[in-house]
């Protein structure tokens, strides 16, 4: 009776153990399918933006945004004049070295018109080999002044306009809170900034843009990202 005793309690060991496996299984499940589920649809939930900062190097203000763009591991876009590159190679290098977009936004920053089409051709040529000599890089992006282009320079000069979709207007005010929040209010998936790192207020704004979309799952890329990937 005693050896029954035992069977019966080795038998009753197995069931109970069944049992929990069969509770625990589907809770483990539970938990396991919703994180391999939500990977892909972490990646889909992705947005991309592009910051462009146009007329700079600027000295100080350009300096500061290259340091917080760096702690942040943000790559941004920069259309520089020829005239504020040759001023500061330094920084122009720098934004080379830091895995920055460098475009051309003409060497005096000439807005074109029917009379000088030839100058603003120049300019650009000007431009681009400023910046070659300095960074050792071809420059395919131009930013035209005031939005004015001549189709004809893409193939010309083998070079691509940009143009933007968030517009905060930064040059006209000089409270970074109203530009962050223009920019916020306007700003989806694949849009490019428009800004100057000529401006401290548009520089703090800037970064308050970065820290703050950063939260909301943005991903701060270069502008050639946004155009062709
Ligand atoms: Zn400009």
């Amino acid at each position: 009776m005693k050896q029954y005793n035992h069977i019966f309690n080795i038998l009753y060991l197995i069931c109970m153990f069944l049992t929990v496996t069969a509770i625990a299984r589907p809770l483990y499940y539970q938990h396991a399918i919703p994180a391999i589920a939500s990977a892909p649809q972490t990646s889909v939930d992705i947005k991309r933006a592009a910051l462009t900062f146009d007329d700079g190097p600027h000295p100080v203000y350009t300096a500061h945004l290259l340091d917080e763009l760096k702690k942040r591991n943000v790559k941004a876009t920069f259309f520089v004049t020829g005239e504020h590159a040759e001023l500061h190679p330094d920084l122009i290098k720098r934004m080379h070295d830091e895995g920055h977009l460098i475009g051309n936004h003409t060497y005096s920053h000439i807005q074109l018109t029917s009379s000088n089409k030839n100058q603003f051709k120049e300019e650009l040529i000007q431009t681009n080999e400023i910046l070659h000599d300095i960074t050792g890089a071809e420059v395919q992006y131009v930013r035209p002044p005031y939005g004015s282009w001549d189709k004809k320079f893409e193939t010309d000069l083998n070079m691509f306009p940009v143009l933007w979709n968030v517009d905060p207007l930064d040059w006209c005010t000089a409270n970074a809170d109203r530009v962050a929040s223009t920019i916020l209010n306007k700003v989806s998936d694949n849009d490019i900034i428009l800004l100057h790192d000529y401006y401290d207020t548009s520089v703090e704004a800037a970064i308050m843009v970065v820290d703050e979309l950063t939260q909301q799952g943005y991903e701060f890329v270069t502008v050639d990202k946004i155009l062709f990937d």
